[in-house]
């Protein structure tokens, strides 16, 4: 059997895969089976952050790799250690908890939400308001915090203590942000909800409205962190000072972390057992993780934003385009063509880009693409979309 037919006999059938078996590349230049090639825009969804095989990453995990692969978490380890200090360095926030994925830094991030409401105020204010269209993940709690009623169905009972409130309306925020809520939850810009940016007049709402009733704000930087938009955090592009971060995707350079970060008013909420994880913070990871933050620079971050600037730029200029949305490399594409239908024509063209929510096309690049993979992908997506 090829690898193709394992894959269906033995994988479970929860992904619709795309009918490729990429096997190796760099930087942003992917090949299959057959060793065709394919300019990639998608970095596995926001994962690789610095490309395929990338070698200062790669070093950086060997090294580790050669010292010491796991310890638990009863003992420390200077990896992770050391990638808190940055990333509170770049964000501002005050410590970290390390999990694996997205969706467990979001369950961090839920728990000791309630956690802080419940020592402070005590049983009643649980409730977290999350936004439509919003992700953030797939468990039983991510699920419910996702505000997309299409995610809400076979698998009920899900987690209770999450208010919907449509994005950017701000007269409905208002009117959910009652004495029962301890958190808004949101992405700044909406990744699998169709790359859609929340306004600035709304974000500025929600920072209003939570200083004047104490409640938390949670940022999911998962997709967003990590340079994505041209800042370290989305969240730096506006006046907005979170309670908590998560992030995960881009953070690892290709390896499966995610992060939660405390702001000041949680500095006694994390208390000892309220938390754990067996690989959350594991060296190799985090080895890898620090070589991928400490290039994220303030020249590097410039060079995003970009890049960002010249594929929207070219894209305005493609026939069909109705809408762009996005910022720095995470950039949606509204057409009135099919989205999945152009993802599908663009991979037998030799370029792998995203879909999202349906109708747009999202790219995702590394985010150390040059410009001639830039220019060979984007001339590919202009010839899908006009034909
Ligand atoms: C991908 C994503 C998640 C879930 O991350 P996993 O690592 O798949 O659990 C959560 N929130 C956002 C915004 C995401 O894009």
């Amino acid at each position: 059997m090829n690898t193709k037919e394992l894959d269906d006999k033995y994988i479970a059938h929860s992904y619709g895969r795309f009918d490729v078996c990429l096997t190796k590349g760099k930087g942003s230049v992917l090949y299959d089976e057959g060793g065709k090639k394919y300019i990639d825009f998608t970095s596995g969804i926001g994962v690789n952050s610095f490309g395929i095989c990338d070698e200062i990453w790669r070093d950086a995990v060997e090294e580790q790799l050669g010292k010491v692969q796991h310890t638990s978490n009863l003992y420390y380890t200077e990896p992770c250690a050391k990638l808190a200090k940055l990333l509170c360095e770049k964000s501002g926030m005050k410590n970290v908890f390390f999990s694996n994925s997205g969706a467990e830094a979001n369950e961090g991030a839920i728990k000791f939400a309630r956690k802080y409401s419940f020592d402070k105020y005590g049983e009643g204010r649980h409730n977290i308001i999350t936004l439509t269209d919003s992700f953030h993940g797939r468990t039983i709690t991510t699920l419910a915090a996702t505000g997309q009623d299409e995610f809400h169905t076979d698998f009920a009972p899900f987690t209770q203590g999450f208010k919907y409130c449509k994005a950017n309306d701000i007269d409905e925020l208002k009117k959910l942000a009652t004495d029962d809520v301890c958190a808004i939850m949101f992405e700044c810009i909406q990744g699998e909800g169709g790359v859609n940016n929340l306004s600035v007049e709304f974000i500025n709402e929600i920072a209003k409205i939570a200083k004047e009733k104490d409640i938390l704000i949670i940022v999911d930087e998962v997709q967003t962190g990590n340079g994505r938009t041209g800042k370290f955090y989305a969240y730096q592009n506006y006046s907005l000072c979170p309670d908590i971060v998560t992030t995960a995707k881009g953070l690892g350079g290709g390896l499966p972390i995610g992060a939660v970060l405390f702001g000041e008013k949680l500095s006694t909420t994390v208390t000892p057992g309220s938390h754990g994880s067996t690989f959350g913070g594991n060296p190799i990871v985090a080895a890898g993780a620090i070589s991928i933050v400490e290039r994220m620079d303030e020249k590097f971050l410039a060079d995003v934003r970009a890049k960002g600037k010249y594929i929207t730029d070219y894209i305005k200029s493609i026939k069909g385009v109705k809408d762009i949305s996005g910022m720095g490399l995470m950039i949606g594409i509204l057409t009135d063509k099919n989205a999945s239908d152009i993802a599908k024509e663009c991979l037998k063209n030799g370029l792998l880009v995203l879909t999202a929510h349906k109708n747009k096309v999202r790219l995702l690049p590394a985010l150390n693409i040059n410009y001639n993979e830039i220019d060979e992908g984007l001339k590919t997506l202009k010839e899908v979309i006009e034909k």
